[in-house]
Order: structure tokens, then sequence, then C-alpha cells
């Protein structure tokens, strides 16, 4: 794989845990400056340090994505960034009538919008060959009791298409992909789930890993990939087959 260009900067969201600190991690790997954001401050420090620790320039930022101002301000403190990773993500098992329009306010503000204004603040200062890649869900084919989550990473997926057309001419490929159920804190804290009984539903035997995310993220971020954009990977193990 390809070197990235000397001192390129990547910024992961929701770094301080489960998927996107891997991806952080792979992305260091791959040459990256990393910078971590996340809203736990002592996640985002531990995880900084691990990184720092095991060789890799890497730098932690508390904040809440859904806070525009402070992101504008984040952002235009750093160097141009080659690389985002909209990964940050909310989830929550409630079924159809018992979501309100406040929890599909709220589940829409993370998973959705944030990621919109976020992306259009880095992207005014993102240079040809820059790379956006976001987090949707295997998900977004429909789900049970979660609706508000369906609803906001199905979203995901037309904004990463219509974000593609409209960053195209800047020379910024923008892509997705969308986990299968992976091992991670969010799963563990989820009451409805049997461990055993979801691996029995995968047609490759074995849940996913943030590690599986990670390389595919890493691929999609990498010069390789240049000729990609607009589309949504399932990383799911099959599952999506049947
Ligand atoms: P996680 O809960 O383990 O970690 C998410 C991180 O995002 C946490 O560190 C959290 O503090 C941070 N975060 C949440 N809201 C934030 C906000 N407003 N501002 C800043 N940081 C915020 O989740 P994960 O399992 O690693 O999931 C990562 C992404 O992958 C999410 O977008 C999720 O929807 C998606 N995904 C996960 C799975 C799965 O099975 N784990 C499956 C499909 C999709």
């Amino acid at each position: 794989m390809a070197t990235p260009p000397l001192a390129s900067h990547a910024l992961v969201t929701g770094a301080a845990a489960g998927i996107g600190l891997e991806i952080a991690r792979q992305l260091a790997q791959a040459g990256h400056v990393v910078h971590l954001l996340d809203r736990n401050a002592a996640g985002v420090r531990t995880a900084e340090l691990a990184l720092r620790d095991a060789g890799f320039s890497a730098h932690g930022h508390t904040l809440d994505i859904t806070d525009e101002d402070a992101v504008a301000a984040l952002v235009g403190g750093l160097p141009a960034l080659s690389v985002l990773v909209n990964n940050a993500g909310i989830f929550e098992v409630k079924p159809f009538f018992e979501v309100d329009a406040a929890d599909f306010r709220r589940m829409y503000e993370v998973n959705t919008v944030a990621m919109f204004t976020l992306s259009r603040t880095v992207a005014r200062r993102m240079p040809q060959g820059g790379r956006i890649v976001n987090l949707a869900s295997r998900a977004m084919l429909g789900a049970r009791h979660y609706p508000h989550y369906v609803a906001s990473k199905a979203a995901v997926v037309g904004l990463t298409r219509a974000m593609a057309l409209e960053l195209a001419p800047q020379g910024i490929t923008v892509n997705a992909v969308a986990p299968g159920v992976i091992e991670t804190d969010m799963l563990k804290a989820r009451s409805d789930t049997n461990l055993d009984g979801l691996r029995a539903l995968q047609p490759l035997g074995r849940l996913g890993t943030p590690a599986d995310i990670a390389r595919t993220v890493v691929f999609l971020a990498a010069p390789e990939a240049d000729f990609i954009t607009g589309q949504t990977l399932l990383v799911d193990g099959g599952r999506s087959l049947g």
C-alpha cells in the first residue's frame, strides 16, 4: 500500500473507544498524523497516550460533534485534513411506539446532522485527493426496535452519495462503510443482545471486530481507492445475504 504524503493529517470522530479507536490506530500505522475527537475526555486522553506509547503521532481533542461552534474552532486550528472519518454515533433500543420526536431528533443530530456539518467545515480546506469515510450500519437495510437509528443510518447513505457528487470537483472522495454486528461497547450495552444467538446467524460463523471495519476504512482512505466514490460497503460477514 502506498505511503500517504508527508504529514498527512487525519481526523477520526468517536475515537476514544471501539471502532473509532481502531481506525485511528490503523491510520496512524499507515503513516497519518491522527487527531482523535471524542466527547469522552478521559477516554480520548487514554487513547491518545496509548497511540503515542506505540510510537505514533496522535492528538486527542475533547468535543461533542453536535457543538458546531466548537467543531469549527477546532478544525480552524488544525492543519488542513487529508482524511476525515465520521465514526462517532449513538444507538438505543426503543420500539416504534415508544420512540418520540425528541428521540428521533437526538439520534439524527449526532448520527447524521453533525456528520454533515463537520464534513462541510473540513471539506472547505481539504486538499485534492482528500478522503471522507462515513460510518453507516447494516441497520440501514431495516431492523426491528430502533427505527430512529435505522433512519439516521439510511440517511448517511444518501448524504454520502450527495457529498460525493458535490465534492468530486475538488478531487475529494466520499464513501461509507456499513458494519454488521461488531463486538464493541455499543453492542455490549444492548440489553436485548444474545451474542451466541447473533453468532449463529452469521454466515461466516463469527461476529465482526473493530479491526475488520478499520481495515476497510483505511483502504477507502488510501490513494489506491481514488476511483471509488459515493459507495456504501457492507462489512457484515455475509449477514445481509439472508
Ligand atoms: P462505541 O459506542 O463503542 O463508541 C462510539 C464513540 O463515539 C464513543 O467513544 C462515544 O463517546 C463517541 N461519541 C458518541 N457521541 C458523540 C458526540 N456527540 N460527540 C463526540 N463523540 C461522540 O461505538 P462503536 O460500536 O465503536 O460504533 C462506531 C460507529 O460504528 C457508530 O457510528 C455506530 O453507529 C457504527 N456501527 C457500530 C456497530 C456495532 O455493532 N458496534 C454496527 C454498525 C454500525
